[in-house]
């Protein structure tokens, strides 16, 4: 009879000296954990068309999804992420996740555009072309159907900057600049770098039809998109009336929950599938509207 009730105590010992260890672990020791685990799921929002409603592709959203299955959402660890340089294994895992969730149909329809939000060290080095080279590599997907998006925070050492961007268009990828507006930069300093695109930030969509000291600025965000020639995406897109304002004003593609809130890849799938029949298919080169 002790046999079993020592080994139960033990057992029990070392259940709560895990359970306490764990719980002492660092916000950092536990992003390291979740890096190793592979703990990072990608989930899909889609982007369309303001005139049309086709669905043109999607951005790649990182969620950590921790071991009791909860979501942890990316503000909540990518500054601790990029802070200690965890965010280029998982960007790479982010990677890894659209090949493997979107193979298939990135193959199948050539209309069909993901984009991925890249690091500031990732912009600085120029490392994640030759990581998204070599695992495009083994796939049938073109890099022309792979997009990037750089925040201006990414651009603080500039000629690095602009050769990694330079770089990532020979190779076929679009780059479209995220959260325009809410950086420090001119628009002469920006007219300098390669790029395709204009993510205009969310806060900017927020004042449509508001009265409000920066509602009077988003015209003027979306004017210089167009004095740059290049397409634009409004993100942050939940009422009907900002879309037809933006489309109006010609904004190029939206994203946002009045279209849908990022997906898991199956239902992305899915959702792609619907408008498609509904509304057609995008062309397979993207263009702003003139
Ligand atoms: P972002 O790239 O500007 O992404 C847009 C964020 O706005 C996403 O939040 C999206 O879910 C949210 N959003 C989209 N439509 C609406 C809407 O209609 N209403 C509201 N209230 N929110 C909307 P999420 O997924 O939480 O991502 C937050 C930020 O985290 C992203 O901002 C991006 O900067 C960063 N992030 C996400 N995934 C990655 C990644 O794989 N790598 C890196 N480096 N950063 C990432
Ligand atoms: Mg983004
Ligand atoms: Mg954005
Ligand atoms: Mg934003």
């Amino acid at each position: 009879l002790l046999l079993p009730v020592g080994a139960f105590i033990a057992a029990f010992i070392v259940a709560v000296v895990i359970w306490l260890s764990r719980k002492r672990l660092s916000p950092l020791a536990e992003l390291e954990i979740a890096v190793r685990n592979r703990e990072f799921i990608v989930h899909y929002q889609p982007i369309v068309a303001l005139k049309t409603g086709i669905c043109i592709g999607a951005e790649a959203l990182v969620r950590w999804r921790r071991p009791d299955g909860s979501l942890v959402r990316p503000d909540l660890f990518i500054p601790l992420a990029e802070e200690s340089g965890l965010i280029m294994p998982i960007t790479d895992q982010v990677i890894e996740a659209v090949i493997r969730d979107l193979n298939g149909i990135l193959v199948q329809d050539r209309t069909l555009h993901i984009a991925v939000n890249l690091c500031a060290a990732d912009i600085k080095s120029g490392r994640i072309l030759d990581v998204l080279e070599a695992k495009l590599a083994r796939t049938g997907i073109r890099t022309e159907q792979i997009w990037l998006e750089a925040t201006e925070r990414g651009f603080m050492d500039i000629d690095a900057a602009r050769i990694t961007l330079e770089k990532a268009r020979e190779r076929g990828h679009s780059v479209a600049i995220d959260d325009f507006g809410t950086g420090y930069s001119s628009l002469q300093y920006l007219q300098g770098l390669p790029m395709d695109a204009l993510k205009i930030d969310k806060s900017f969509i927020d004042t449509i039809g508001k009265d409000t000291a920066t509602s009077s600025v988003t015209p003027h965000i979306i004017g210089m998109a167009k004095t740059l020639k290049l397409y634009t995406v409004a993100e942050g897109i939940e009422a009907e009336e900002q879309a037809e304002y933006l489309k109006a004003h010609g904004v190029d593609f939206g994203q946002g929950w009045l279209f849908s809130k990022a997906l898991p890849a199956d239902a992305f799938i899915a959702y792609h599938r619907r408008t498609k029949e509904k509304f057609g298919a995008a062309p397979e080169v993207i263009q702003a509207a003139a």
